[in-house]
């Protein structure tokens, strides 16, 4: 089992000077928890990433701060590093409950992500591992009924586009959008009904690169890392020379890449962010959003870099066998027939697209209007 994947323990460990690990369940395909980070100080106590919405991992959470000593009125700031619904779901109840601030990119948006002159909302878009590590592991346990439909509810929203002319339109390379499954139709409908400003937290600090924000004691500078979002941030705290991850960077699982993104060339922002945290000098503790910490930094940043160019590189020989083709026959060959669907073809757009603007890969337009790429 990829240490991603394992369930939440119950114990709270200290990972670094004033900073507590705490461990909460989710139940999305290949992950098995989320890691909060209590960052303590003189305050109360600041939280990264309080997990999915929903009483039950609420629940969970107040009960590992209780093992801390802590409660959710000592918290004063919840730090959400992107807009996925593991990071951010618990930070709209805390703020209500405990008026803590909650600290976000000034990107930070869960709305459809605008694509050149495209409006189509991405199905994969708030997917969190790629699909190669998704591939590994079929159905992932439903253990948390309440973090589902919470779930359910974010990813639906993606799903169907707002109106019938937008989801007649499919995705921007000319495949099928996904279509949820009924039960998810069903949940959306009902969640429709509440209203998502239960659950979608107001961000009241927003930041950006450079900025400095005081968490356990000390300063944190923001590291902007657009690629998995485009609101993604990392924090650096140079002093203890350590480095909060979020899903820029995980262990052993690359994040998933969308190829339907703000940005003309998604994968390259990612390749910039990635070589951005590559250069930050005398990191020696990363502590990810899921999984254990780890140490090398640029190490681990290089890696992931070289599984893409190793993914670009498949993707140039798939052209030369298979001559002009669609997102989705590149698709088929790259992944195993059981990853094929929209969250695959977005991520080989992704790719192409990267090849085409550098030079690459060539592009038309089918009367099917599909987008049809050739590989040099
Ligand atoms: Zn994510
Ligand atoms: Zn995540």
């Amino acid at each position: 089992m990829k240490q991603e994947q394992e369930p939440a323990k119950q114990e709270v460990t200290e990972v670094g000077d004033n900073v507590l690990r705490l461990e909460l369940d989710i139940s999305m395909p290949g992950l098995g928890h989320v890691n909060c980070y209590a960052l303590t100080d003189k305050d109360g106590v600041a939280l990264v990433d309080p997990g999915l919405p929903g009483p039950k991992t609420y629940e969970t959470l107040v009960s590992r701060l209780k093992q801390a000593d802590l409660a959710i009125k000592d918290i004063h700031s919840v730090i959400v590093t992107h807009s996925h619904p593991d990071h951010f779901g618990g930070a709209a109840r805390i703020a209500r409950e405990a008026g803590a601030k909650v600290i976000g990119h000034a990107n930070f948006s869960f709305g459809p992500a605008p694509h050149h002159d495209h409006t189509h909302d991405d199905p994969c878009a708030h997917s969190e591992a790629s699909v190669d590590d998704l591939a590994a592991h079929d159905e992932a346990e439903v253990h948390d009924e309440e973090a589902l439909e919470a779930v359910s509810k974010a990813v639906v929203s993606h799903y169907v586009p707002s109106t019938p002319e937008r989801r007649s339109k499919g995705t921007p390379w000319g495949g099928e959008s996904a279509k949820p499954p009924l039960k998810m139709l069903l949940k959306w409908r009902f969640f429709q009904l509440i209203g998502k400003s239960k659950w979608y937290p107001e961000i009241s600090d927003h930041v950006h690169a450079g900025d400095v924000l005081k968490l356990a004691g000390r300063e944190w500078f923001v590291v902007h890392t657009p690629g998995h979002t485009e609101d993604h941030i990392c924090l650096h705290d140079p002093e203890n020379k350590m480095f909060v991850a979020g899903d820029h960077i995980l262990p052993t699982i690359t994040p998933h890449i969308s190829g339907v993104s703000q940005r003309v060339d998604p994968l390259n922002a990612f390749f910039e962010s990635l070589d951005q945290v590559a250069e930050i000098p005398d990191v020696e503790s990363v502590i990810p959003a899921h999984g254990h910490p780890f140490n090398d930094l640029a190490g681990r940043a290089e890696s992931i870099k070289h599984h893409h160019f190793e993914r670009l590189d498949a993707i140039k020989d798939i052209g030369r066998e298979l001559g002009p083709a669609s997102v989705t026959d590149f698709s088929h060959k790259l992944f195993k027939k059981r990853s094929w669907g929209a969250m695959a073809e977005s991520e080989t757009y992704a790719h192409l697209e990267h090849l085409r603007i550098a030079g690459d890969a060539e592009v038309y337009e089918n009367k099917e209007r599909k987008l049809i790429y050739t590989t040099g």
